[in-house]
């Protein structure tokens, strides 16, 4: 992997969506910050702030999105805006929201991945270590699974298997190089079932889904006009992998399979990767160790 080093976004960032489950307007601002800050989103009201950390330790739910929590405040539906800013390889930045969901904008990172761009980003001179990922690491719940195995590159072989005429078996192996996830992936859109939909919206929960922000699948169909991608249900399944993942702050290389996984395995992944990586640092402390007492050793003998 190339060095990589941390990065903030040029100026600040303002974005206005609706929330998918409230159906309200949400305002978004990215702001610059310090090299060494993370990624932490600052949820406002008039009367007082709550800081939250994008990390996994602060994932407090995996439901139907992936959401931070600290202090009684909760953060839901981070994963489009994570895939795209970490594709960008954005570490440092202050995410000021006023609602407690992030807008769903076209159901993709499409938005996000434009306004950063167009924006711009600075890079610091502190260098971004990768995590290593030294063995294969797994996470199985019934039938569904994830797994990553140690590589040079980012890979992904994603499969999922719906009781739908179009999605059954649809499987997708790529890269997941900064090009292949900036056209093939972060412009893939969120879907769902429209009998779900209804079902949900009858509990007043999303409020804001509809046409302009998700793919609707009907009982043997589509309620789009169009696609963006003719598997574009399983590209969004990548994206939110790399959303989820996210919650890590550092990159890692490896080849990601999943089948029919989702929110609730990608962050017992990214838990399991900390792990990994914990026991590597005690291993290599343990080793440096051992090897300074010996040559101390031999130095005196
Ligand atoms: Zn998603």
């Amino acid at each position: 992997m190339q060095t990589l080093f941390r990065k903030t976004v040029k100026e600040t960032i303002r974005l206005k969506g609706i929330g998918l489950h409230s159906g309200k307007t949400v305002r978004l601002n990215i702001h610059p910050a310090e090299s060494g800050h993370g990624l932490k989103f600052n949820h406002s009201q008039p009367t007082h702030s709550t800081i939250i950390p994008v990390h996994v330790d602060y994932v407090i739910d995996t439901g139907n999105a992936v959401t931070l929590g600290k202090d009684q405040v909760k953060i839901q539906t981070i994963e489009h805006l994570m895939a795209a800013l970490h594709t960008l390889g954005i570490t440092d930045a202050l995410i000021d929201i006023d609602s407690t969901e992030v807008p769903i904008m076209d159901g993709s990172s499409l938005p996000f991945l434009e306004a950063i761009q167009s924006t711009g980003w600075i890079e610091s001179k502190t260098i971004l270590e990768p995590i290593q990922i030294t063995n294969p690491i797994w996470v199985v719940e019934g039938d569904k699974y994830l797994v990553l195995l140690p590589s040079d590159e980012l890979k992904v072989t994603y499969s999922i298997d719906f009781n739908h005429p179009l999605l059954r078996g649809q499987s997708f192996t790529t890269n997941l190089d900064q090009k292949t996830v900036l056209e093939d992936i972060l412009p893939a859109r969120t879907f769902g079932f429209l009998k779900d939909v209804e079902q949900l919206q009858s509990k007043g929960l999303a409020l804001g889904g509809s046409l302009d922000n998700a793919v609707v699948l009907t009982e043997d169909g589509y309620l789009n006009d169009s696609l963006r991608y003719e598997n574009e249900c399983v590209r969004h399944k990548v994206l939110d992998l790399i959303g989820d993942l996210a919650v890590l702050g550092r990159p890692f290389t490896g080849h990601l399979i999943a089948s029919k996984a989702g929110h609730g395995l990608d962050i017992s992944l990214a838990r399991c990767i900390l792990e990994q990586e914990k026991a590597n640092e005690m291993k290599n402390f343990r080793q440096n160790k051992n090897f300074s007492q010996k040559s101390n050793q031999q130095k005196q003998a």
